[in-house]
């Protein structure tokens, strides 16, 4: 989303990676189907790999330019991101009032925004295997 002006006169940023105000929504109507679209990827590539055309395959999957050198792990996670981009929605939190700022639709740049009942930053989009900062 890069930069949003919030009602609370906050601007929300996320020139940082990871960015602890920045997360992404998965609808659960989404989630089975994305699940199982992986599940066929990750056994498409296997049986690609195992009948010696995994460079054709990993091509076909992720583009002409993609670099074939990359492992299988790192292919998945391409793979993954692929489906997940074209699936899931942008969330922002204020680090300020704690408004919610959602994408409505993917790949689109009108936003939902979500006030919480007590105002505050609750870092409901930060990491909980990091040490806050
Ligand atoms: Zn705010």
């Amino acid at each position: 989303m890069s930069q949003l002006g919030c009602p609370c006169g906050n601007t929300v940023k996320d020139n940082v990676v990871p960015c602890p105000t920045e997360g992404r929504l998965l609808r659960d109507e989404d989630g089975e189907g994305f699940e199982l679209a992986m599940c066929r990827e990750i056994v498409a590539l296997f049986d690609a790999r195992d009948s010696g055309r995994r460079d054709e395959w990993v091509r076909t999957a992720l583009g002409e330019q993609y670099p074939v050198e990359v492992d299988d792990a790192g292919v998945v996670s391409d793979l993954m991101s692929k489906h997940i981009l074209a699936l899931d929605l942008a969330v922002s939190e204020c680090s300020s009032c704690g408004r919610l700022f959602v994408q409505r639709e993917n790949f689109e740049g009108e936003l939902v925004v979500y006030s919480p009942d007590e105002p505050g930053y609750k870092r409901l989009l930060a990491a909980r295997n990091r040490a806050s900062s």
